[in-house]
């Protein structure tokens, strides 16, 4: 008798794929529908993944699936593929990859992905008013002739543009011909709420064609846009990194705009996959074209491109003759010994700030931390409030009289003396609730606005910030990375830096990169229209080289002096890294395990394994952590590495001294 079985993937942190049985009365389901299937006592919705007609092993008594959910596939082969890709690339379970691939709990039940379904919602129809693209000016047609001729030999292009090039605009043409051509285009944001002044544009330029796809719009409306994407439609799919799992028909183009962002990367829960090598891996199953866009781009990616991996395309000129913003540094340390500072504003600063208000000017002001101050002390004993379930000091918070873990968002009321001998306790340092506070003092007339977490946290709050200060209802925008962000503003004449080396004093040999590429991006609002922007930054090390850097708008330069860095102490291109990650509640067991780990691990990669490293932050809610790195050469065996290191996780994730230790790679960490 010929057998039915069918291997399923289950939603659960699982490696591989389960067997069941297709009873002789039920229809053979197609790989790519959902079926119910027994599990334990339960019962789970799985996709189907692979018919076979014998049994893998005939010990294993195989159970019959209990029901077939769909009447056609909801997930296509090529998706299907990039899930195993995914799975084994960045080592993690299949499950995980089908849970963050699917727009909804695919276990929700009352949801069909059959045409006729009941819960279908519609999409919003764009009623707003349609414009044309800018003509291109010389630079941005050649740019385009140049990105095209490149994609002859290369299928990734990074366009290496400064901001306000008219970088969008190239997408723009170029989205365009694609549709014309009836294909299918998807364009990575980093952050989609982040992007509503984008988003607006693309929408007035190919109204219904764009479809918005992130984690913020409801699970039934995302459902709704992965149905639609299972049919042909040429439409261009605007979305966060989890987009590049939805299905697609006919894919001509991904766009990764500031391909160099770290947020493309997910942390945590598992897939810790990066978008932009998903979106890479997409394009080629689909014989698709990719583009990656930025100011600043990453230090890899750089490289893959002066090593011909890579096409690249340079524009160097902002748009209409603009100029790219004069970068002045004050030395704080000079001006804290001549007692030249009011708060955390040095006096030439204050002064500016003043000449561009008195101008009708917007200000931007960028201080990287949310919150009145990251930390208090007590001046007696020393002590520092901390988390009750992480390693780390609570932030002060005066606008919700909190102190507040930035890790787990456990909360306490501020303490008025020492909880530990009673003394006086003592603020240290500034967030950007503190600087509204100095620059509601020191400028009582300007409107400010705020924007960061906390003060964004409510739906339409982010909009409204963006909203008041284009239309200078608002003069001086104080803001965290968030206000670096792509939006363009014409009447912000001056962008100041309160703390620049805050950026750099941090122990991640990306460092660097991030804090110049985010110097950059920032100092990309200042100056529109005609005008040279100015951003003035504030500083302890005006010598540091990475300034001049900053200054000349000189990324080669700066990508060279990094790359020669990376060089001598063997980072990230010159060899690849994983990250071990280890977790349990128990200090002691996790400090055994990686032990016990770092052992066999030397054994099989000697010195490419780094010793067992407990982190700054080494508990997050009430979990121990430890890691241990492995670089891998270059041009080495990837998988095989990955393999091996496998081997060594699963004997000793067995172990019974180790048992329920999570241990969790992280592929290519951030
Ligand atoms: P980038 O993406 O490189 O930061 P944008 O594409 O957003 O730059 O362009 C910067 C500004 O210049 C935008 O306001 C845009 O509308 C304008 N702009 C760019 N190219 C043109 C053009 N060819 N015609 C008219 N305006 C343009
Ligand atoms: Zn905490």
């Amino acid at each position: 008798m010929q057998l039915k079985i069918i291997d399923v993937i289950v939603p659960l942190p699982l490696h591989g794929t389960f067997s069941y049985n297709v009873p002789e009365s039920m229809e053979y389901p197609q790989p790519g529908m959902r079926v119910l299937v027994p599990w334990g006592t339960k019962q789970l919705v799985a996709i189907a993944c692979k018919k076979r007609l014998t049994p893998i092993d005939d010990d294993i008594i195989i159970k019959d699936i209990i029901a077939v959910l769909d009447d056609r596939p909801i997930v296509t082969t090529e998706q299907m593929a990039l899930w195993q890709w995914v799975a084994e690339y960045y080592m993690c379970p299949i499950g995980d990859v089908m849970v963050a691939a699917l727009p909804t709990k695919a276990n929700d039940k009352g949801f069909s992905f059959s045409p006729i379904a009941k819960r279908r919602v519609k999409l919003p129809e764009y009623i707003g008013e349609i414009e044309d693209i800018h003509i291109p000016d010389l630079q941005q047609s050649h740019a385009m002739t140049q990105i095209k001729e490149q994609w002859q030999q290369h299928e990734t292009v990074l366009l290496h543009g400064v901001t306000s090039s008219g970088k969008t605009e190239v997408y723009m043409h170029l989205i365009k011909e694609q549709l014309a051509a009836d294909n299918q285009v998807l364009y990575l944001v980093p952050e989609i709420a982040l992007t509503t002044q984008l988003t607006d544009r693309l929408q007035r330029i190919f109204g219904d064609k764009v479809i918005v796809y992130h984690s913020r719009v409801t699970d039934a409306v995302r459902a709704e846009i992965y149905r639609q994407q299972l049919y042909p439609n040429a439409k261009l799919i605007v979305g966060a990194r989890s987009a590049v799992f939805l299905p697609f028909a006919k894919l001509g183009l991904v766009i990764v705009d500031e391909e160099h962002e770290p947020s493309y990367k997910q942390q945590d829960p598992a897939p810790r996959y990066h978008a932009r090598s998903v979106a890479i891996m997409l394009a080629k199953q689909h014989g698709a074209k990719v583009l990656l866009g930025t100011a600043t781009p990453a230090v890899e990616s750089y490289y893959n491109a002066l090593n011909g991996k890579y096409g690249l395309v340079v524009m160097t000129k902002r748009f209409a003759g603009l100029q790219l913003p004069a970068i002045t540094l004050i030395d704080l340390q000079r001006q804290y010994h001549r007692k030249e500072m009011y708060g955390h504003f040095s006096d030439p600063l204050v002064a500016r700030i003043k000449e561009e208000l008195a101008r009708e000017k917007q200000i931007i002001l960028f201080q990287n931390r949310r919150g009145y101050a990251p930390m208090m002390s007590c001046t007696n004993c020393g002590t520092t409030p901390k988390c009750v379930n992480c390693d780390v000091p609570m932030t002060l918070h005066m606008r919700t009289r909190m102190l507040t873990c930035h890790y787990c968002g456990y909360s306490s009321p501020i303490p008025m003396s020492c909880p530990n001998c009673g003394g006086t306790m003592k603020i240290h340092g500034f967030g950007t609730e503190r600087l509204e506070d100095e620059v509601q003092n020191l400028f009582p007339s300007a409107r400010v606005m705020r924007m960061d977490l906390d003060s964004t946290a409510k739906k339409s709050a982010y909009q409204d910030i963006i909203n008041a200060f284009a239309h200078h209802e608002v003069d001086i925008l104080i803001g965290t990375q968030m206000v670096s962000k792509g939006l363009h503003f014409d009447d912000v004449s001056l962008v100041a830096v309160l703390n620049a080396d805050n950026l750099f004093n941090q122990p991640d040999f990306r460092c660097y990169e991030r804090a110049f590429q985010l110097l950059e991006q920032v100092s990309g609002r200042a100056g529109r229209k005609g005008q040279q922007g100015e951003v003035i930054l504030q500083t302890f090390d005006p010598d540091n080289p990475i300034y001049k850097y900053l200054q000349n708008h000189d990324y080669p330069a700066f990508y060279q002096q990094q790359i020669a860095e990376r060089k001598t102490f063997y980072y990230v291109p010159f060899c690849r890294m994983i990250t071990v990650i280890l977790r349990h509640k128990d200090e002691n067991r996790v400090i055994n395990a990686a032990n016990f780990l770092q052992t066999r691990l030397m054994q099989v990669f000697a010195k490419r394994c780094s010793v067992v490293i407990e982190p700054s932050v080494a508990r997050i809610q009430n979990m121990h952590i430890r890691t241990i790195r492995l670089r891998i050469e270059e041009k080495a065996n990837y998988t095989l590495a990955k393999q091996m290191l496998k081997e060594q996780i699963d004997y000793i994730i067995n172990l019974p001294d180790c048992k329920g230790v999570q241990v969790l790679p992280d592929v290519d960490p951030q």
